[in-house]
C-alpha cells in the first residue's frame, strides 16, 4: 500500500481529518501538499507531523472558495514536484442553525466552501492530471450529513449530498483515464469541528454508533490512504462511510 514517487495535495490539512490524512499518505511515500486558509501555525504543525513520519511536503495558503487561489495553489505543487497524482478535498466548515432561522449567509459560506471548494479544487488539478496520462486519484471527504440529513445542518448536508453527486459524476467522466474518483463519508470523528458540541448531543450522538465511541482522525485517514493507493485501483464512485456502523443499511 505504498505511495513512494506520488503527489497528493490535501485541502484543510491544518487540522483535523486533513492533517492525520496528510501524515498518513506521507507515512506511505507520498510527498504532499498542506492546504490551510486561515491557521499557519496549525499547518506547521502537520509539516512537522509529517517529516516526523518520515515523509516530506510544502505549505500551501489557499482558500478553496476562490478558483484562482486554487489554481495557484496547483501551480506551487507542479512547480516543486512537477506532478500531481492525488487530491483530497477535505476542507469543510460548519455554520449550524435550524432552516427556519439559517441566515442566507450561513447557507452560502457552507456551499461556497463545502461544494464549490472541491468543484475548484478538480477544476485546477484536472488539466495537468489528465495531460500526465498517468492515471490519479480524487477522494472527497463528504459526511453521513450527506446522506441521511441532520437537523440543524441543511447546508452542509446539502453540500455534502452535492459532493457525493459530484463524486459519482467525475467518477465516470474520468474512468477512461483511469482516475478514481471515491467519496469518504465519516460519522461523527473528534475533531475541533466536533469538539463545540454540548454534551448532551455528543451523548446522543454515540448512542446511535453500534461501534460505541467517536471515530478518530485516523480511522477516516487509513481509509484515504488505501483508496489512494494502487491496491484500490478497481474502485471507482463509491461512498465509503466510517462511522462505526451509524448508517449501516
Ligand atoms: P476541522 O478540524 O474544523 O478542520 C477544518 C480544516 O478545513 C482546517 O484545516 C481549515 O483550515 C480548513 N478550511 C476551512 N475552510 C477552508 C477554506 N475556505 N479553504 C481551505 N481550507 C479551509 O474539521 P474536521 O472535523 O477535520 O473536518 C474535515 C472534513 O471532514 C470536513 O470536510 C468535514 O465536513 C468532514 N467531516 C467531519 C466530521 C467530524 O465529525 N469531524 C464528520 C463528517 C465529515 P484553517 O486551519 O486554516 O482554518
Amino acid at each position: 500500500m505504498r505511495l513512494d514517487g506520488k503527489v497528493a495535495i490535501v485541502t484543510g490539512a491544518s487540522r483535523g481529518i486533513g492533517r492525520e490524512i496528510a501524515v498518513q499518505l506521507a507515512g506511505q511515500g507520498a510527498s504532499v501538499v498542506i492546504n490551510y486558509t486561515k491557521n499557519k501555525e496549525a499547518a506547521e504543525e502537520t509539516l512537522t507531523a509529517v517529516k516526523a513520519a518520515g515523509g516530506r511536503g510544502i505549505i500551501v495558503q489557499a482558500d478553496v472558495k476562490n478558483l484562482s487561489a486554487c489554481e495557484n495553489m496547483v501551480k506551487s505543487a507542479l512547480e516543486i514536484y512537477n506532478k500531481v497524482d492525488i487530491l483530497v478535498n477535505n476542507a469543510g466548515i460548519t455554520r449550524d442553525n435550524l432552516t427556519l432561522r439559517m441566515k442566507p449567509a450561513e447557507w452560502q459560506e457552507v456551499i461556497d466552501t463545502n461544494l464549490t471548494g472541491a468543484f475548484n479544487c478538480v477544476k485546477a488539478v484536472l488539466r495537468p492530471l489528465l495531460k500526465q496520462k498517468s492515471g490519479g486519484r480524487i477522494i472527497n471527504i463528504a459526511s453521513v450529513v450527506g446522506l441521511a440529513g441532520n437537523i440543524g445542518q441543511a447546508n452542509y448536508a446539502a453540500a455534502k449530498a452535492g459532493l457525493i453527486g459530484m463524486t459519482k459524476t467525475l467518477a465516470r467522466e474520468l474512468a477512461g483515464r483511469q482516475i478514481t474518483v471515491n467519496a469518504v463519508a465519516p460519522g461523527f470523528i473528534a475533531t475541533e469541528m466536533t469538539a463545540v458540541l454540548t454534551p448532551e448531543i455528543k451523548e446522543n450522538l454515540q448512542r446511535q454508533i453500534p461501534l460505541g465511541r467517536m471515530g478518530t482522525t485516523k480511522d477516516v485517514a487509513y481509509l484515504v490512504a488505501f483508496l489512494a493507493s494502487e491496491q484500490a485501483a478497481y474502485i471507482t464512485g463509491q461512498v465509503i462511510a466510517v462511522d462505526g456502523g451509524m448508517t449501516m443499511q
